[in-house]
């Protein structure tokens, strides 16, 4: 569609040079007659009376002569006028044509579009074959505005064709016709389309000898052109669409190839009723738009275009930004008048001949074919972009409704429909996780991405917590007195053909995997046991377990942690459990339960990674917690900004009169140190006291 839309901004351009072209034209014409007249008054008014002077006439023969030199003056300058209006005016008339001309044209090919839409509307309806063949034929002169149109198909065991479907004016002439092979007038467009399998376009045809009435009437009149397009079953022409207009030369190559996509449209359905497939595609139960297995056809047909045409497609795939959260927090009927709305948003936003479908979940996907440069890929994502965020009412909650979306590119990004799907998701789940509105191209580097992620899945999934994994042990120590009062521990794997691999790598991966249950109980087991031991030895600290939300939520955790705790046969050191900010803000109800329920088992719980989320201190009051854990980027910006400085400094202050205890994290100068004990901030922890490393090296460093 894009072409064609290229077509009608051209018409626009066209006017628009030729616009300012003539208003140029204009200014000089006025400008050089203005001069000419001014250069002629002063030459009159200067010289004439000098000259008039000079011929020695009476009085009354100069009173004569000074008269006829002014009606001179004013034929002059009246003839100069005529001209400077004549030519303006026919400027006007010119811009005046050339703008009715593309006016016309916007206006013919909205109707085509139009017609292609309700056409596909149709098929995607799943019409059958002959209530598809009515529409497009109704379609045709009532939004096509064609005189006549008709579809007829060939039976080759009979060798004659037979009218199957006709609307418009003289349709009395087609309906129930049947030809026979050597009835068939050869000059006529139908059969010329039917011998060759190609289209014809017949922009002169006032006479369509098929359409001469056979029971004595005299053929429809008024017709200027006439156009066939075969439709194509078995590699073999198996009907013909032919489609008449009163408007001459009708049929330039914008309508032409319409015609011919719709030809291939009915073709399609008519080849499913041939292999006895249904014809009904699914549609997904909520939003009533196509489904995956649809959009994949779609796609496959819109990539096929763009190949045969040196064209683009392109596939968008969108995800409602936390629509989970509105499911659970609205109710399962609020989320599906979200998914309704959306799909009525990206309807809307869409051009004909795009189609707009539902993957699943929250996951909606959109073709967009007939891109004819990648100017125009951009574009047609940012039309629907901007559809976002809209308000919604839903009862009585007001929603703001985002999407996240993933783009992929044919030719540029894949190589058919299939790896177009590909590519778009992973550009979609490129996204991060808390995104809004956010919109990311695919990039070959996603795909390495994807590669390496799925190698440490698999990798991962054969890792047993207690072979694979080892934990490390981060000093936490007091300002004031620089003493030892705890330790962090953090997960360590050691992949034996990857190597070691971060936990912010593998962490979410074994959050998405569901390990993170098992392993995170592997590494409370390890920690309890540490905590044990080092009191054991007279090192009693405070241990600090990272607790994934993950964790939390599931339904065994709090069970699971006592049971773990029944092993505790000291109390002379105290488990600290951290849960990221982030994490507890996305759930805090359900998680704030839970937290209650960990500090009875005699647990502290820090909010660990302050400052990175958005929290409010007055938010703090609400949550069940002892300590905070200020993110080390809090710290970093203390040093740098004097307004950030006075900020840190009453987060500290406030969070000590909120009883909470402040540890101060990513500590690696003298400087960070200074400053957090002019702040009065309780515990530090970072590269200077220590890096993360084994119990024994901790004991060794610390006792
Ligand atoms: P975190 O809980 O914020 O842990 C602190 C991270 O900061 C650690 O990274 C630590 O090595 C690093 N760090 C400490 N001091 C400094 C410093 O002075 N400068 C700098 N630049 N970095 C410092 P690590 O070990 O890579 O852990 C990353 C994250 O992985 C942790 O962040 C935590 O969120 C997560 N994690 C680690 N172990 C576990 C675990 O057992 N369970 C869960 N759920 N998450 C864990
Ligand atoms: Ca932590
Ligand atoms: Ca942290």
């Amino acid at each position: 569609m894009a072409e064609r839309g290229l077509h009608v901004l051209n018409g626009h351009e066209e006017n628009g040079i030729e616009a300012s072209r003539s208003s140029f034209g204009v200014r000089w014409v006025a400008l050089g007659i203005a001069a000419i007249y001014g250069f002629l008054g002063v030459l009159w008014i200067g010289f004439s009376d000098q000259f008039v002077a000079r011929l020695g006439l009476t009085t009354e023969q100069a009173t004569r002569v000074q008269q006829y030199k002014g009606w001179g003056y004013v034929i002059v300058t009246a003839v100069l006028l005529y001209l400077l209006l004549r030519y303006t005016l026919r400027q006007l008339d010119q811009s005046m044509r050339a703008l009715r001309r593309s006016r016309d044209r916007l206006e013919s090919v909205n109707r085509l579009y139009r017609m292609v839409r309700a056409i596909k509307g149709a098929m995607l309806r799943g019409d059958n074959p002959d209530l598809l063949f009515e529409e497009t034929c109704r379609v045709a002169v009532a939004e096509g505005g064609y005189l006549l149109a008709w579809v007829a198909m060939w039976d080759p065991d009979r060798r004659r064709l037979r009218t199957v479907a006709h609307a418009g004016a003289g349709e009395t002439l087609v309906r129930n016709r049947v030809i026979g092979a050597d009835e068939l007038p050869a000059d006529s467009p139908v059969t010329r389309a039917l011998q060759r399998g190609k289209p014809v376009f017949d922009n002169r045809c006032r006479d369509d000898p098929i359409l001469d009435g056979t029971d004595g009437g005299g053929g429809v009149p008024g017709y200027a052109a006439a156009a066939a397009i075969p439709i194509a079953g078995n590699g073999r022409a198996a009907g013909c669409l032919a489609v008449y207009s009163t408007r001459p030369r009708a049929f330039d190559r914008d309508e032409a190839r319409l015609l011919v996509e719709i030809g291939e449209v009915i073709a399609a359905a008519a080849g499913r009723r041939h292999s006895g497939q249904s014809s009904s595609p699914e549609r997904d139960r909520i939003t009533a738009l196509p489904t995956r297995s649809v959009l994949e056809q779609e796609a496959a047909q819109a990539v096929a275009r763009a190949h045969r045409r040196g064209e683009h497609a392109a596939l968008m795939v969108l995800d409602i930004d936390g629509f989970r959260r509105i499911n659970d927090t609205l109710g399962r009927a609020a989320g599906d008048r979200i998914l309704q709305l959306v799909s009525g948003m990206l309807s809307g936003a869409v051009q004909p001949g795009d189609v707009v479908g539902r993957l699943g979940n929250d996951e909606f996907a959109i073709v967009l074919g007939d891109l004819a440069d990648s100017d125009r890929v951009a574009m047609a994502v940012d039309r629907i972009a901007q559809c976002f965020p809209q308000r919604v009412s839903i009862d009585d909650d007001e929603v703001f409704v985002s999407v996240s979306m993933g783009v992929a590119v044919f030719p540029a990004d894949a190589g058919d429909a299939e790896e177009l799907f590909a590519c778009a998701e992973l550009a979609q789940h490129s996204n991060p996780t808390d995104a809004r509105g956010q919109i990311a191209y695919y990039e070959p580097v996603l795909n390495e991405h994807a590669r390496r992620q799925r190698e440490l899945e698999s990798a991962l999934r054969g890792a047993r917590p207690d072979e694979a994994f080892h934990l490390e042990w981060q000093p936490i120590v007091e300002v004031a007195s620089g003493r030892l009062v705890g330790a962090e521990a953090l997960l360590r794997w050691n992949d034996p053909r990857l190597g070691n691999i971060p936990p912010d790598v593998f962490i979410p991966l074994a959050e998405l995997s569901g390990q993170i249950i098992g392993i995170g109980h592997w590494v409370l087991a390890e920690v309890i046991r540490q905590g044990q031991a080092w009191a054991a030895t007279g090192m009693p600290l405070s241990i600090h377990a990272n607790v994934s939300l993950l964790q939390l939520q599931h339904d065994g955790f709090v069970g699971a942690l006592a049971e773990l705790l029944r092993h505790r046969t000291r109390d002379d050191w105290q488990l600290v459990i951290e849960i990221t900010e982030s994490q507890l803000m996305a759930d805090s109800d359900a998680t704030a339960q839970s937290c209650r329920e960990i500090r009875k088992l005699g647990c502290r719980i820090d909010l660990d990674d302050f400052g990175t989320g958005y929290s409010a201190l007055s938010y703090l009051t609400r949550l069940p917690l002892d300590g905070l854990k200020l993110d080390r980027s809090f710290v970093i910006r203390a040093e740098r900004d004097r307004d950030m400085k006075l900020v840190v400094e009453q987060v500290i202050v406030m969070a000590q009169r909120l009883g909470l205890t402040v540890t101060a994290e990513g500590v690696e100068t003298r400087k960070h140190l200074d400053l957090l004990r002019r702040f009065g901030c309780q515990h530090a922890q970072g590269y200077l006291f220590g890096r993360p490393q084994p119990a024994r090296e901790l004991e060794a460093d610390w006792r």
